[in-house]
């Protein structure tokens, strides 16, 4: 069964409450023009936005997704949202383990993990972010970490139907840099067979794994194009409807289909 590529937002900590209804609302627009797009569309606002734009974007085929959640499914963590909270908001999809979480709030595989399990838990599908930062990429070791994080942050009951994989190289993200076409094709490979020998083949075959760092309109064909690359996580490029929608026409099956 091919896999329907996935376009995924991650509006980070941008946005009012008006930009988001913008920014939502042009969404809306262009997917209305292109009822029969073949990918899905997932947008992760902050968290203050999540009700205003599921309202906005609600029965428009755009999907929502939380940009994190906590491992637990309520108690006293405060300051964080759960995933149930964030289904009951109407979400589909919770990021979890992206670097900039991994980094500045210290997530581990561990903890990715079990957010990735309560994601799971709240009927969500998780997409589940790895990479390695520039350092470990000029050393060698990028198959090496993205296989240790792959290994120990995908959950028990993870399969193709609930989990996606973001391949996003840390230092990719927000620097306007990326690596050629040739290296993503490289990891994705890497990723899809060790969701084998972890998944089987069935369930690997059926895992969306996602290409973010630095998508853009004009490079987004060169990624979207390959076997391996089932779609991207986009988050500067996401801010603006046009340029993320533009990155949606990367896709080789999305070409014909969607409004000029
Ligand atoms: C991201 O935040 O996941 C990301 C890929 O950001 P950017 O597209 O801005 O590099």
């Amino acid at each position: 069964m091919p896999r329907r590529p996935l376009i995924a937002g991650n509006w980070k900590m941008n946005g009012l409450g008006e930009d988001g209804a913008r920014l939502a609302g042009a969404l809306r627009e262009l997917m209305t023009a292109a009822p029969d797009a073949p990918f899905d569309m997932m947008v992760a606002p902050p968290f203050t936005l999540i009700g205003r734009v599921a309202e906005i974007l609600s029965g428009s085929g755009i999907e929502l997704g939380g940009q994190d959640c906590h491992g637990e499914a309520s108690g006293a963590h405060t300051g964080d949202i759960s995933a149930p909270m964030l289904a009951d908001l109407g979400c589909r999809y919770v990021i979890v383990g992206h670097s900039e979480r991994r980094t500045g709030h210290g997530d581990t595989d561990a903890l990715v993990r079990a957010k990735a399990r309560a994601g799971l838990d709240a009927g969500l599908t998780a997409i589940v972010c790895i990479g390695e930062t520039e350092a470990e990429r000029d050393g060698g070791k990028t198959l090496d970490v993205v296989a240790q994080q792959l290994g120990q942050s995908l959950p028990p009951g993870a399969d193709g139907a609930n989990t996606v994989i973001a391949y996003e190289p840390v230092w990719a993200i927000g620097t306007g840099r990326t690596p050629t076409g040739e290296e993503v094709r490289d990891v994705h490979d890497f990723i899809r067979a060790r969701l084998v020998d972890t998944l089987g083949g069935d369930e690997a075959g059926m895992t969306r794994i996602l290409y973010g760092g630095s998508m853009k309109p004009g490079n987004a064909a060169e990624f979207l194009k390959l076997a391996d690359v089932d779609g991207g996580l986009i988050g500067g490029a996401s801010l603006e409807a046009e340029d993320f929608w533009a990155i949606a026409q990367g896709l080789p099956l999305a070409i014909s289909s969607v409004p000029d």
